[in-house]
This record gives structure tokens, C-alpha cells and sequence, in this order.
């Protein structure tokens, strides 16, 4: 579905996403037309309980099920642009939750794969639903353990954590492609965004940001 060619009960939301565009666009958080155009493609109510609809749009992490949550946009749109994707790409998301941040991977690699892990099977069935109602192909949604990663499916070209994690699980470092990019909240009470690069002589980081909060990697 393209929220473009929107039905009557999308129209109500265009104007609460544009506002937010706006205020990730005037904050720094989203730079990139191609990351604009995806949040346009992938709406986020979509991907919230029925309930929580009208909060869509607002610039906010949202209680989803399980008492996790869907992440904050500004947070989406960064962790998006940090792990620059190309067209292609096979790329594995720890922590599925709803289902959006893997969506709008999925409009980003076109004919590539996303792969995401979710530990509470009820969250993985929610996130296949909302898959489902958008007819996106390209994201496969496993019910398991994300600390272990997806090893029969490696290498990945990109890795993207989105629950907090004292250290990088080192099993998903193995399964990142060489020259491979991977981002994660890396710490206790409050993460550092951190990007890390595989190379030739090894692990490197390229990028890391103070301040983030996120549910934890368990
Ligand atoms: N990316 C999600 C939000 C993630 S919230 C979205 O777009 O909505 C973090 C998620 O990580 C939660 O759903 C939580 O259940 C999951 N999680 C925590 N530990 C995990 C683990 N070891 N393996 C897989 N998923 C895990």
C-alpha cells in the first residue's frame, strides 16, 4: 500500500505526518528524501494497537503489546540513516515489535531481504498482521532468541539492534558481511547509539551518540 493513494480513514492522519516530518527534518533527525519517502509509505498507525492511533504521529515511543514498545520516530528515522542501506541488501533487525522499523528497511533494499527476530510470539504474530495488511513482501518476521541471531541466513550486509544491549552480542558481529555496517543502543540505563563496521583487520566504530533509551535486549 502506498499511504499516497490513501483510503478515507488514512486521509486524517496525512496532516499529523507531515507536522511530524517537519519536526524531525528542523531537529536533525531525518536528512535523507529517501528516508522521507519511506516514513510516507509506511504508516505508522498501522502499526500501533487500534487504540493508539490518534498518538501515531506524535514524536513518541508507544506501548505496543507485551509491554514493549514501537520506537520513537526521530530514533527510527536516525537508526535508518545510520545504517545506510542500498538497494539489494540483506539486512538482519533484532527486536521486531510492531513490525514498522523493519517496513521501512524493507522499502529501503527494494528487491533485498529483511530478515527480524522477535522473542514474544505474540509481539511476531502482531508484527506478520501488520506486514500482512500493507502487502510487504520483502520482511520475514522469526519467532526466537535474537542474541543468537539468524546463522543460517549469514552473512547480513547490515545488522540493526533495537532493544538496549550492555555489549553487542559477539554472535551477530560473526554473522555481519565484511564491510557490513551494524547499529545498536549499547548500554545499561541509558545507551549510546553506536555503528560498527567490520573490516579487514576488524571491528571499528564509525559512529556513537549519547543519550538514548530503549526496552532491553533480554
Ligand atoms: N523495532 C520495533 C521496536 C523494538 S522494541 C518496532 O519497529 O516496533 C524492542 C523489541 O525487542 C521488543 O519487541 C522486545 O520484545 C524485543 N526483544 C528483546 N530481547 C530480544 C531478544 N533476545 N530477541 C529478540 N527480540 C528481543
Amino acid at each position: 500500500m502506498n499511504f499516497l493513494n490513501k483510503s478515507d480513514s488514512d486521509k486524517k492522519f496525512q496532516l499529523k505526518l507531515d507536522s511530524l516530518i517537519e519536526i524531525m527534518k528542523n531537529t536533525g533527525f531525518l536528512k535523507e528524501s529517501k528516508v522521507e519517502s519511506a516514513f510516507r509509505k509506511i504508516p505508522r498507525h498501522y502499526f500501533v494497537p487500534e487504540s493508539m492511533q490518534d498518538q501515531a504521529y506524535e514524536n513518541e515511543p508507544i506501548l505496543i503489546l507485551q509491554n514493549q514498545t514501537i520506537s520513537q520516530p526521530s530514533v527510527v528515522s536516525r537508526m535508518t540513516e545510520w545504517l545506510d542501506l542500498r538497494e539489494g541488501q540483506k539486512v538482519l533487525e533484532i527486536g521486531s515489535g510492531s513490525g514498522w522499523q523493519s517496513s521501512i528497511l524493507g522499502n529501503l533494499v527494494g528487491n533485498g531481504k529483511i530478515f527480524t527476530v522477535e522473542r514474544h510470539a505474540k509481539l511476531a504474530s502482531f508484527a506478520k498482521d501488520n506486514l500482512k495488511r500493507l502487502g510487504i513482501k520483502n520482511v520475514k518476521i522469526i519467532h526466537g532468541d535474537g542474541r543468537i541471531g539468524l546463522p543460517e541466513e549469514s552473512p547480513f550486509d547490515r545488522i540493526m539492534i533495537t532493544a538496549a544491549c550492555r555489549e553487542v552480542p559477539s554472535k551477530l558481529l560473526d554473522q555481519l558481511a565484511l564491510d557490513g555496517l551494524l547499529i545498536a543502543p549499547v548500554g545499561e540505563n541509558i545507551q549510546s547509539l553506536t555503528v560498527l563496521k567490520k573490516t579487514q583487520t576488524g571491528i571499528i566504530e564509525i559512529k556513537n551518540q549519547k543519550g538514548y533509551v530503549f526496552v532491553p535486549l533480554l
